[in-house]
C-alpha cells in the first residue's frame, strides 16, 4: 500500500521519537523491554496523531489510505490457529507446537504494541519471519521480533533486498514527493530511532514462481513468490490444510482492484504480465479465505475465484488493448482516453487507475520517446517558453478568460493549460488563480466521481490548498 501513509507517521515518530530512544533496543531481557514498552508508548502517540491529522473525506467511494489510520490496533483470530495483530499495516502470527510463524511485521510506530498484544494471545517462541515485501508498513517491527528472537529465520523474495536498496536511495526523492500531499510533513525522513527504514536481511530467499514448503509443528507452510500489484518483491504464504492465503499487499489495499501499476508518488512500474501470472497461481489454490496486510478478511471460495479472476482478466485486458492500439499507431494521449474496461471487468479504480495503467505500459514497452516532434529528443520544454506565448497571445487577462471558456465549457484540463501560460507572464495573477482554483475543483469533483482514486484526489487537494493560500497571498499584496 502507499507509502504516503507510512512517510507520514515515520516524520513523527522520527522526529519526536528518534532523538528519545535512539537504536538500543536493549541487550537484556529487561532493557529489551523497556525499549518495546517506550516505542509503543511514543508510537501510539504518533499513530493518534496522523489520524487526528487524517480525515476521512466523506465523498470518496471506497476504502482508502486514509481509513487505514483510524484502525485501533488490536488482535483477533480470523480463522483458527491464525492470530491477527490489526494496523495500518496487519501482522499475524500462527502458533504451532514446534515454534509460531509470523507473517509481516506492521509500521514501525504500531509494531511494539502488535508484538506485545499478540504475544499475549499466543505466547511462545518464533522461528520464521515472514515478510510480503520490502514496503516499509510491512516490515517495520522486524527489529522487534529479531531482537528477542535472534535465531528466528528471515524469509522474502529473492528481489527483496533490490527493493529495500532502491527505496533507501531514493527516500529523500519519494519524501520530497509525499510532503506535497502531506504539507505538514517535515522535510527528511528519519535518520535515527526504530522507524528509519532498512536494514531487513533475509536468511532464505523465494524466487518468482518458487514454492517453499516447511512442515513446522504439523501445519504445512507454502511461500510463494509472486510478483504483485505492490510489487515484484511480494511473496505470499498458503496454509494449503486450511485453504488460507496471507496475500500481503497482493491485490493492493482493496479487493478487488484495479492494479496499481503506476503510483504517483513515483516507484518502479510494476509489470502486468508478471502479475497476471501471479494471480494464475493463486486462482488454481482456490482459497477459501484470503488475509490481506491491510483491512479485513475477503472469504468464500466462489466469490474469491471470481475476484482473482476479473482482476486477471481486466489486467490483461488493459494491456491487450494498449498493445493493440500502440499496433494500429493510435498516440499514447488517444489511448489513455479510449481503453476502458467492459462491462463484465469493472473494478474499483480507487488505488490503480486505467488510463495511467496504459501510459505506464505504453512508456514501459517504448520509453518516453512518443515519435510525435522533434522537441521531445532535447530537454528545453515548451513550459519554458511559456512567458513568450503569453505575451504574444495578449498576456494574462487574455488566458484568463480563454481559461473561463474552457472551464465552462467542461473542460477543466484545457483551462489548466490555459492558466499555467498566462501564470508564466504573471505570476501571482489572482483571476488566473481564481479559475485554476475553479478547474482544480471541477476535476476534484470528477475524480470523486469517477472511482475515487486516491492519489488523484489527494494530488488535487494539495494544490487546491496551494492555489488557495497562493491566492489570499496575492489578494493581500
Ligand atoms: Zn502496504
Amino acid at each position: 500500500m502507499s507509502r504516503i501513509v507510512i512517510w507520514v507517521l515515520l516524520i513523527f515518530a522520527g522526529v519526536m521519537v528518534g532523538v528519545v530512544i535512539g537504536l538500543g533496543l536493549g541487550r537484556t531481557d529487561a532493557g529489551r523491554l523497556i525499549d518495546e514498552r517506550r516505542a509503543e508508548v511514543v508510537g501510539t502517540f504518533a499513530s493518534a496523531y496522523v489520524a487526528s491529522q487524517t480525515e476521512v473525506d466523506e465523498r470518496e467511494q471506497v476504502k482508502t489510505v486514509a481509513s487505514l489510520q483510524h484502525i485501533d490496533v488490536e488482535v483477533d483470530q480470523p480463522a483458527p490457529g491464525v492470530f491477527r495483530a490489526w494496523g495500518v499495516g496487519n501482522t499475524f502470527l500462527i502458533p504451532t507446537e514446534a515454534g509460531h510463524v509470523l507473517f509481516d511485521a506492521g509500521l514501525g510506530t504500531q509494531s511494539a504494541r502488535q508484538k506485545r498484544l499478540l504475544q499475549e494471545a499466543a505466547p511462545g517462541e518464533v522461528t520464521h519471519i515472514i515478510l510480503s515485501h520490502s514496503h516499509a508498513d510491512h516490515i517495520g517491527g522486524t527489529k522487534f521480533w529479531l531482537a528477542e528472537f535472534p535465531d528466528a529465520r528471515v524469509i522474502t523474495h529473492a528481489k527483496f533486498l533490490d527493493g529495500q536498496t532502491y527505496l533507501k536511495a531514493l527516500e529523500q526523492y519519494f519524501w520530497s514527493r509525499n510532503r506535497l500531499l502531506y504539507p505538514f510533513m517535515p522535510e527528511s525522513p528519519p535518520e535515527e530511532g526504530f522507524v528509519v527504514y532498512g536494514g531487513v536481511a533475509p536468511d532464505i530467499q523465494v524466487r518468482e514462481g518458487e514454492v517453499l514448503r516447511l512442515d513446522i509443528g504439523g501445519v504445512t507452510f507454502e511461500i510463494i513468490g509472486t510478483a504483485g500489484a505492490e510489487g515484484e518483491d511480494n511473496i505470499v504464504l498458503w496454509l494449503p490444510e486450511s485453504k488460507v492465503l496471507f496475500s500481503g499487499d497482493f491485490f493492493g489495499p482493496l479487493f478487488p482492484m484495479v492494479p496499481n501499476l503506476f503510483t504517483l508518488r513515483g516507484e518502479k512500474f510494476r509489470d502486468p504480465l508478471a502479475y497476471v501470472r501471479s494471480l494464475d497461481q493463486l486462482i488454481a489454490l482456490e482459497p477459501e479465505m484470503v488475509l490481506p496486510s491491510h483491512f479485513g478478511e475477503v472469504v468464500g471460495r466462489d466469490a474469491i475465484l471470481r475476484d482473482m479472476r476479473k482482476m486477471r482478466d481486466a489486467t490483461q485486458y488493459i494491456h491487450d488493448a494498449t498493445i493493440a492500439g500502440m499496433n494500429r499507431g493510435e498516440s499514447i494521449w488517444d489511448l489513455m482516453r479510449t481503453v476502458k474496461l467492459p462491462p463484465e471487468l469493472a473494478l474499483s479504480q480507487g488505488h490503480g487507475k486505467v488510463s495511467w495503467n496504459v501510459r505506464s505500459i505504453w512508456e514501459h514497452y517504448s520509453t518516453w520517446f512518443h515519435f510525435e516532434s522533434t522537441t521531445e529528443l532535447y530537454p528545453l520544454q515548451v513550459r519554458e517558453l511559456y512567458a513568450e506565448i503569453a505575451a504574444l497571445g495578449g498576456g494574462a487577462a487574455a488566458f484568463e478568460s480563454a481559461a473561463r471558456r474552457h472551464l465552462d465549457d467542461g473542460s477543466p484540463e484545457a483551462a489548466l493549460h490555459m492558466v499555467e501560460i498566462g501564470l508564466a507572464a504573471s505570476e501571482g495573477h489572482a483571476g488566473l488563480l481564481d479559475v485554476r482554483l475553479d478547474a482544480l475543483n471541477q476535476l476534484l469533483t470528477r475524480a470523486f466521481r469517477d472511482g475515487s482514486n486516491y492519489s488523484e484526489t489527494g494530488w488535487l487537494k494539495s494544490r487546491i490548498a496551494a492555489t488557495e493560500a497562493r491566492l489570499s497571498e496575492s489578494r493581500s499584496d
